[in-house]
């Protein structure tokens, strides 16, 4: 037998976490890691908030697990606190960012199929290099041809345009539009930014045509930006919004956000999870909660961001070769790069102990636990530094 006990679909590298210290991590061999990565936009509080530990350990002692057969006071407390803070009425917890995307998706198609109103109306308008999870419907939602690969066929009803391109969004809209789905900054695609034109125009057609708009803010979400939401950025509000990674500050956590009128189709018996929005995981939400949904603490994050972001825009100017442009806002930041990003990911971690995650288009990306202060700025960019002044790429590969 040749195939690892773990199914081997990840190209995992040495570091072998087994401990967390406030923004570091602990290997295996006892190596301490810098972690600019946060479990890719997770561990918004770190590795051990003693707020977050302490709510667990007591919900673990209280209640771990029920049912969504039964009334669940956790879950309408936080319900009733996502909705207090966003445009939304109404919530469906998950435990994955990709569960969260699949409500969003039924939740469109329902709006427009309840009671049989309009059958064919079911497609979703996406994004390219966008990214929404690896379920079926996720990767259906995603043009990605290496995320598709060995899975077909796919869900039918998605359509793709250019990211930040209106007007072929507006062109595809037909009878059968249900709905629009979009990252307003791209994580997995490169820390790409909605244009306020886009986004807002996004909005207007939605309006005009009846159909749903669907932010998919499971990475850009949760405080990560500065504000509580990415759309707060932009002025306008989506019918239908994704969360995951940070609401749990590490434990799996999502959740489907709608308005009223956008969930008219989400009725009772209509979708399920067993263990969604179970008390132990809405302990760790109301965790996160307590600590990231305030305005000080958002205000941090928009300087803390804004520090890092004027360090790096000095940095890249010392290695013009390898860096192109800095951007990103809040603690989502990204560096695009002239050279392949993974290898120097490798090199910054494997010869300066310091965590980053690659993305696409050519992309670093920079996405620290949200509580860092300058110490752990001066930290990342000593090691970055001296991760550029000793790299020597891979030689290409004929
Ligand atoms: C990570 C991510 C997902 C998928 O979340 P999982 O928890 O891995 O299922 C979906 N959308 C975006 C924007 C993401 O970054």
């Amino acid at each position: 037998m040749s195939i690892t006990p773990l199914m081997p679909v990840y190209p995992r590298c040495g570091v072998r976490p087994v401990r967390g210290e406030h923004c570091h991590l602990i290997s295996e061999d006892g190596t301490r890691y810098l972690d600019f990565a946060s479990g890719i936009a997770v561990n918004i509080l770190g590795h051990s908030h003693p707020h977050l530990i302490g709510a667990l350990q007591r919900q673990v002692e209280t209640l771990m697990h029920v049912s969504n057969l039964y009334g669940s006071p956790q879950g309408e407390k936080l319900a009733q606190r996502l909705v207090d803070m966003t445009f939304a009425d109404t919530v469906f917890f998950t435990n994955s960012g990709a569960e969260a995307v699949e409500c969003a998706i039924k939740t469109a198609r329902a709006y427009h199929q309840y009671h049989g109103q309009s059958p064919d109306r079911f497609e979703i308008i996406a994004f390219r290099n966008a990214f929404h999870g690896r379920t079926m419907g996720t990767i259906s939602a995603s043009d990605q041809d290496k995320m598709h690969k060995g899975f077909l066929p796919l869900l039918p009803g998605f359509h793709y345009v250019d990211f930040n391109d209106l007007e072929a969004a507006k062109a595809l809209i037909g009878p059968h539009t249900a709905g629009i789905l979009v990252e307003p900054i791209q994580g997995e695609g490169g820390i790409r930014e909605g244009d306020e034109a886009f986004i807002k125009g996004l909005r207007e057609l939605c309006d005009a045509h009846d159909l749903m708009l669907i932010f998919d803010e499971v990475q850009c979400g949760v405080a990560r930006t500065g504000a509580m939401f990415a759309y707060e950025h932009y002025g306008i509000e989506p019918d239908i919004m994704a969360i995951a990674k940070g609401i749990g500050g590490g434990f799996p956590l999502g959740g489907c956000l709608a308005s009223e009128k956008a969930a008219r189709g989400m009725v009772i018996g209509t979708h399920g999870s067993t263990y969604g929005g179970n008390p132990l995981a809405m302990a760790a939400g109301e965790a996160v909660l307590d600590v990231v949904a305030n305005a000080e603490f958002l205000g941090q994050v928009r300087a803390t961001g804004d520090r890092l972001k004027a360090r790096l825009e000095q940095f890249i100017g010392n290695y013009p070769d390898m860096f192109e442009l800095v951007r990103g806002r809040g603690l989502m930041l990204g560096l695009k790069c002239k050279m392949e990003p993974r290898p120097f990911v490798a090199h910054m971690r494997d010869n300066h102990q310091v965590l980053a995650v690659s993305a696409g288009d050519m992309t670093l990306r920079i996405l620290p636990p949200l509580v860092i202060d300058d110490s752990h700025i001066d930290e990342f960019m000593d090691k970055l530094s001296a991760a550029a002044a000793s790299y020597a790429p891979p030689a290409p590969t004929a």
